[in-house]
């Protein structure tokens, strides 16, 4: 670490560690005399894909959000506050990591947290904190790690069965907040910590129906106002359960939305401020010295995380790369101004673009590119007018500040274990809107076109995978093949017409498209997975055996083709075989209902009964409301002669799915034979 960092991280220590004994101090004094104070709650809400201009209490004025406003009430609204990547899985692991996306290594939604960095999870349990987790959509699921240091993680997200049109990628606020309520009802003894993600806003929308007149044709908006009032519900439950004036409640967004400007219509492509900048309303303890009720100063979402820890008295791990906000919100602070990084790597990994990073300081928006851009955003909020050109001075001072930023952690890197995408996986991301990637990124380099300038390829993509995800195959299918007349060699496009093909029914078209991508990209994970996946289902199992043998040969830790290998040693009847791969299906996919699944079955066929029932009991964790999970489970403690439990599991079944007719008569036999 050179000196002058070590030297910085020392002073902001001391500020720590001072700041720190104020607040226990100032704590105390809220206490009655002679008990010692409670730890303060801590209640942390991302409401996923909301721009900060769409919140009353941000200058919105098409309608109200009073409940996301009342936090202010007794809280400071941070005005500037920029997400550092603007898509989910990222930028949430920015946020309870602390730590930029070139650091921690999760640039895309499909990376995974590695074990190596804490998270304000992992901490505040070290603490002693109970903490839990509820999650409204896909992108945080346990497969991508941050469910690290949660003693309760509520994400039910299960890998889906289509690969075209997957389910079960969203649940409504609702849903979340009534998995947060029921855990309060039980957890409410301080200390603890509940993060609760609401994934309402984000593509694609479904507000319930009694909402949708009341706020116009808008269905953000709609999904918006939906929102708000599931949080005013929350509140009012943390306030009968006399939890709300006692925590720290801090409500952000993850990124925002474009929503059509700079002819970009979600997030992830650009990086301005119609994705960067988000909400951040921190809501203080009650008997909290006054804090500012605004702050103007811009900062980002990498300082929330410190602030929390502050606030609680916990020194931060020196890992951190954010810095406290506490200073900047009490009465009188100098408005020190900071430094904003943000970052997309998007259009390089989906389409070979250079990257885009940029740097705010105070009005002015830096962004890195072929063709840099200067943004004035106090007289130009919209970034209509880059002024690269005509200040060319300032942008290179920018430029080398951001470099600089970048080369001070650097060496801090830890570049995330990149896991291939999965079929699966890739399915979720078009189906929520995004491109997959194509080559490994390791490969891609920081040349290349400018994002600016290939949008309209992007827009085509979204398009295509928009009408592939809502079942207009033949729409679909025009999009892509137009793309593929003046792209010929795009193994995505390639893949994305594939995919077609395949929902259309039309597998022999589809495979002879995946031999055209693998011409173009024989080492492309996807198109290999999906390719072996067709044998599979068509029951060509030498053909998938070879297909899966050679993928593995490149990617030995593929999950996809040791479970298709399990899948077609079972078919064969070689079970030990199948065992032998599904077990390693598993390890690489601890979260797979389908890998524990077929993985019981193959200890059922070899009548390894109490290994069948830990796999099935695993299935039933992880899809608690799966009939086949508990029926399955039922047969392997028949076996095992475990009469009452399995009768139990049957009943279970029946309870998901009264039609199960194999668990009814399982059920009536179990009861005639005893
Ligand atoms: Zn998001």
């Amino acid at each position: 670490m050179p000196s002058a960092l070590r030297c910085l991280r020392n002073t902001s220590t001391l500020r720590r560690v001072l700041l720190a004994a104020l607040a226990i101090a100032e704590a105390t004094s809220w206490t009655r005399a002679g008990e010692p104070p409670p730890p303060t709650p801590v209640i942390l809400v991302s409401v996923d894909t909301l721009r900060a201009d769409h919140l009353s209490c941000y200058g919105y004025t098409r309608f109200l959000t009073p409940h996301i406003d009342a936090l202010r009430d007794e809280g400071t609204l941070f005005a500037q506050t920029d997400s550092v990547i603007p898509l989910t899985m990222p930028s949430h692991t920015s946020l309870l990591t602390s730590t930029y996306p070139f650091v921690n290594g999760v640039e895309e939604n499909e990376d995974k947290l590695g074990p190596a960095l804490p998270t304000l999870a992992t901490i505040l349990q070290s603490k002693g904190y109970r903490t839990a987790a509820f999650i409204g959509g896909y992108f945080l699921a346990r497969r991508f790690g941050l469910d690290r240091g949660f003693d309760v993680y509520d994400a039910p997200f299960s890998d889906s069965a289509s690969l075209a049109r997957p389910l079960d990628l969203k649940r409504p606020a609702a849903r979340v907040t009534e998995g947060a309520i029921r855990w309060l009802k039980v957890n409410s003894r301080p200390p603890f910590f509940v993060f609760v993600h609401l994934f309402d806003l984000h593509e694609p929308y479904n507000p319930p129906a009694s909402l949708k007149g009341r706020y116009g044709a808008d269905e953000y908006d709609a999904e918006l106002g939906y929102a708000d009032e599931v949080l005013g519900r929350f509140w009012s439950f943390l306030k009968r359960k006399h939890l709300y004036d006692q925590s720290l409640i801090i409500l952000i967004a993850d990124h925002g939305e474009s929503l059509g400007e700079h002819g970009e219509s979600t997030h992830g492509y650009f990086i301005y401020q119609s994705t960067l900048h988000v909400p951040l309303i921190v809501k203080w303890p009650k008997g909290s010295r006054n804090y500012a009720r605004q702050v103007a100063t811009p900062v980002s979402l990498i300082d929330v995380a410190p602030t929390i820890l502050e606030v609680l008295g916990i020194s931060a791990p020196p890992t951190f790369q954010g810095q406290s906000l506490m200073d900047l919100a009490s009465p009188g602070a100098p408005a020190a101004e900071r430094e904003v990084f943000s970052e997309s790597v998007y259009a390089r990994d989906r389409l070979g673009c250079a990257p885009l990073r940029s740097l705010r300081i105070g009005a002015t928006q830096y962004i890195e590119a072929p063709k840099p851009e200067l943004y004035d955003l106090v007289r130009d909020p919209a970034e209509l007018h880059n002024l690269a050109l005509e200040e060319q001075a300032l942008a290179t001072s920018f430029k080398d500040k951001l470099e600089a930023l970048q080369s001070r952690y650097a060496s801090m890197a830890k570049p995330a274990a990149k896991a291939s995408m999965s079929p699966e996986v890739a399915a979720n991301l078009r189906s929520l809107g995004y491109l997959a990637t194509s080559a490994p990124r390791q490969a891609l380099r920081d040349s290349g076109p400018d994002p600016k300038d290939r949008l309209d390829e992007y827009r085509q993509f979204q398009r295509g995978i928009r009408l592939l995800a809502i079942g207009r195959l033949w729409e679909a299918e025009a999009t892509f093949k137009e793309m593929l007349n003046d792209h010929p060699d795009d193994v995505v496009g390639r893949y994305d017409l594939a995919l077609c093909y395949l929902e259309d029914g039309r597998a022999y078209d589809a495979v002879m498209q995946l031999k055209s991508a693998l011409r173009a990209d024989p080492h492309d994970v996807q198109a290999e997975e999906l390719m072996g996946t067709i044998w599979v289902d068509t029951r060509q199992y030498e053909r998938a055996r070879a297909e899966f043998k050679y993928l593995l040969s490149f990617a030995p830790e593929d999950y996809t083709a040791q479970y298709g290998l399990g899948l077609v040693a079972d078919r064969e009847k070689r079970v030990d075989d199948a065992i032998r791969h599904l077990k390693t299906a598993v390890r690489l996919r601890p979260d797979s209902a389908n890998a524990h699944r077929a993985l019981g079955e193959a200890y059922l066929e070899r009548h390894s009964y109490s290994s069948a029932e830990q796999e099935f009991t695993e299935v039933a964790h992880l899809q608690p409301r799966s009939a086949r999970a508990y029926y399955e489970l039922g047969l392997a403690l028949e076996k095992e002669g475990a009469t009452a439990p399995a009768a139990q599991a049957f009943r279970d079944a029946l309870q998901y799915n009264p039609k199960l007719l194999a668990a009814r008569t399982a059920l009536e036999s179990l009861r005639a034979a005893h």
